[in-house]
């Protein structure tokens, strides 16, 4: 009958719900296992320069395997890390890794992403400079990713931290920018040295008759207050000659490489410079 069907789904919901939450469970257990062993791994995906097609930067991003779950994508353990209270540990192993990582390449920028949760910690540009110290880096090769939602949902705190960090010299960059609510007037009162655009604009070059104007005014936009801009997701030459058309500086996406390992990129990219510097 109808009221047995009613009853039946929500059971079915009710154990959906009850299923999900433990399988969140068992992942935040997972995971603080690997944060604790520092064993998050971190992959770099190569940043190219539009006029000259050389490698200015890599941008570092959280990869994950445990062995009972296997590798789980950052879409999945970034948001249980937030919820979980991990996020700043298993951000700053990142950063920490990531900085490692560059010492020992030449010249290139590197780009973080940083949580809106990480934001909201008043130590955090602090963290960030002790890291820089320890390494002996110049900051002004790191820049941090932010997306939009903290400067909507905190832009207080999310000012704060942003001035603490150009303090240090380190690159702030507003990343996924043109997917919702960031304007061009938050561009300049956080003032992002960088912008990047976000993959689902480059995507809908194939599919929407207005996406190239889109892409293009959002380039001139930026560039016309001195920001940088990087376009994420390029995965075919159309897609590379309409970005570097509308003036973008630099592209990202599989065109050019995927994520790959620390030990990939020195083999791939870097180690002629090493044998060039030693
Ligand atoms: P994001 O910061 O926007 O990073 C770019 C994402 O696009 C990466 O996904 C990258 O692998 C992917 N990508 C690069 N080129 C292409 C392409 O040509 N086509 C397509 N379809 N995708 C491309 P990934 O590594 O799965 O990371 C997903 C998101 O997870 C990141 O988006 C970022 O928001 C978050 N994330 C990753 N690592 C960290 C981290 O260490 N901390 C924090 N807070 N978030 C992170
Ligand atoms: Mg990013
Ligand atoms: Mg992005
Ligand atoms: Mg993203």
């Amino acid at each position: 009958s109808a009221k047995n069907l009613g009853r039946g789904r929500i059971v079915t919901f009710d154990s959906a719900l009850e299923q999900r939450r433990r399988d969140d469970m068992m992942m935040e257990q997972y995971l603080r296992k690997t944060l604790e062993t520092e064993g998050i791994e971190v992959f770099y995906q190569p940043l190219v320069r539009t006029i000259d097609q050389t490698i200015c930067g890599v941008e570092a991003l959280a990869r994950w395997s445990s062995s009972p779950l296997g590798r789980v994508p950052p879409d999945v353990f970034i948001p249980i890390a937030e919820k979980a209270g991990l996020i700043d540990m298993l951000g700053l192993q990142v950063l920490r890794k990531a900085i490692q990582a560059t010492t020992a390449w030449p010249d290139v920028g590197v780009c973080v992403n940083v949580s809106p949760v990480q934001l909201q910690d008043n130590g955090f540009a602090h963290e960030v400079e002790a890291i820089l110290t320890e390494a002996g880096i110049d900051p002004g090769r790191l820049t941090l990713e932010i997306t939009e939602g903290v400067l909507i949902s905190h832009p207080e705190q999310a000012l704060k931290a942003i001035t603490a960090l150009k303090g240090l010299g380190v690159g702030v960059a507003l990343d996924d920018f043109g997917t919702g609510f960031a304007s061009i007037g938050m561009l300049r009162r956080f003032a992002f040295d960088r912008v990047k655009v976000d993959k689902s604009l480059v995507a809908a070059l194939d599919t929407e008759q207005d996406a190239a104007a889109v892409l293009q005014a959002t380039i001139a936009l930026a560039r016309a207050m001195g920001i940088s801009v990087t376009v994420e997701g390029v995965e075919t030459e159309l897609q590379a000659g309409a970005a570097s058309l509308y003036g973008c500086d630099v592209m990202q996406g599989y065109l050019y490489s995927k994520p790959m390992s620390e030990a990939e990129m020195m083999e791939r990219y870097f180690t002629k410079w090493k044998s060039v510097s030693q």
